[in-house]
C-alpha cells in the first residue's frame, strides 16, 4: 500500500480517518516522484499496490502531478498493478491523458440509500458508475468494492439491484476484481460513532467482535448480505475474481464454498486472474 495523500474531504460517517487526524488538513504531496523512486520492488514478483489507505485516490485529480507520477511508477514496474480506489467521479485527467494498462481504477459502491445517508460528500452512485463506464470505454481496467455493505430496510432488493446494474453495465473482461465486505469498526471508534451519529441506523443491530477485536455485524447477518450479493453476481462467478474482505475461513466456506489455505495462495490466485486481464 502506498500512502499518497493524508486525510480526505469526503466525510463518510463510518470513516476511521475522523479519529486518525487531529486537524482537518489535507496533505497532497509535492514530491511524490522522489518518494516513489525509493520504493523497491522485486522484478520476479507480482504486486497489487493500493493508493487510498489514508484518503480517496482520485479526489484530488492530478494535483501536484500525483497521478502522472503514479503512472510513471506503473510504467517502470509492469509487474505491479496500481489501484486508484475512489468514491468520486473525478476521472477527467485520466480520460484526457490515458493511463498505463497496469493502473486500475476501482470504485467503492453502495446503494444510493447508503450513499445519501452515510457517504456524505461523495459522488452519487449514478455518477460513480458513469465515471467507471467512461474510463472502461477508454480501455482502463476497473474494479468494484462493495464495502462496507450495511444492513438497512430494503437491503436485499437494493443490493441485488446494484449488483445487477454493474453486471449489465460492464463486460467481465473489463473488471479485474469484485470485493465484498461488511461494516467493521475498531471498538473505540464504534463507541464514538454511536454518540456522534445517533441518528444513523448503521450499528443499530446485533454486532459481534472479530478475532482481532473489531466490531462487525453478527455472522448470520453478514452471511445473508454476502449470499444475497453473490446470487446477483452469479453470472460473473467464473469470469471476475470475487473475494471477501476481512473475513475468516468459516465465512469463506459458508458463502464461497471454499477458503484459500493461506494469504499467499489468495495473492497468487488474485494476481493470476488480474494480470491475465491486463
Ligand atoms: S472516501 Fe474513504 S477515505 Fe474518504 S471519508 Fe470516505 S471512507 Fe474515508
Amino acid at each position: 500500500m502506498l500512502n499518497i495523500v493524508d486525510n480526505c474531504a469526503m466525510a463518510c460517517s463510518y470513516c476511521v480517518l475522523q479519529n486518525h487526524y487531529d486537524e482537518a488538513v489535507i496533505a497532497v504531496p509535492t514530491n511524490l516522484k522522489a518518494k516513489l523512486a525509493e520504493v523497491e520492488l522485486n522484478p520476479a514478483k507480482r504486486y497489487r499496490i493500493g493508493t487510498g489507505e489514508y484518503s480517496d485516490s482520485l479526489l484530488w485529480g492530478n494535483k501536484n502531478d500525483i497521478l502522472a507520477d503514479l503512472c510513471d511508477f506503473a510504467r517502470a514496474h509492469p509487474n505491479a498493478i496500481i489501484e486508484l480506489k475512489t468514491k468520486s467521479a473525478n476521472v477527467g485527467w485520466i480520460l484526457e491523458n490515458g493511463i498505463p494498462a497496469n493502473v486500475c481504477c476501482s470504485w467503492s459502491l453502495n446503494p444510493q440509500t447508503i450513499v445519501a445517508n452515510e457517504e456524505h460528500k461523495t459522488a452519487s452512485l449514478d455518477r460513480r458508475l458513469q465515471a467507471a463506464r467512461a474510463v472502461a470505454d477508454k480501455g482502463v481496467k476497473v474494479g468494484f468494492h462493495f464495502h462496507p455493505m450495511m444492513y438497512f430496510e430494503g437491503w436485499e432488493a437494493e443490493y441485488q439491484a446494484l449488483m445487477a446494474r454493474v453486471v449489465a453495465m460492464f463486460k467481465p473482461e473489463e473488471v479485474l476484481w469484485i470485493s465484498l465486505g461488511c461494516v467493521t469498526m475498531l471498538k473505540g471508534f464504534a463507541q464514538d460513532f454511536r454518540l456522534k451519529y445517533s441518528h444513523s441506523k448503521l450499528l443499530q443491530m446485533e454486532t459481534e467482535t472479530t478475532p482481532d477485536g473489531k466490531i462487525t455485524y453478527a455472522f448470520a447477518v453478514r452471511e445473508g448480505l454476502y449470499r444475497n450479493a453473490l446470487a446477483a453476481l452469479a453470472p460473473w462467478k467464473d469470469q471476475v475474481f470475487q473475494y471477501l474482505c476481512m473475513e475468516h475461513k468459516p465465512m469463506w466456506d459458508s458463502v464461497m464454498g471454499f477458503a484459500y489455505p493461506s494469504m499467499g495462495e489468495f495473492d497468487d490466485a488474485f494476481n493470476a486472474s488480474a494480470f491475465a486481464k491486463l
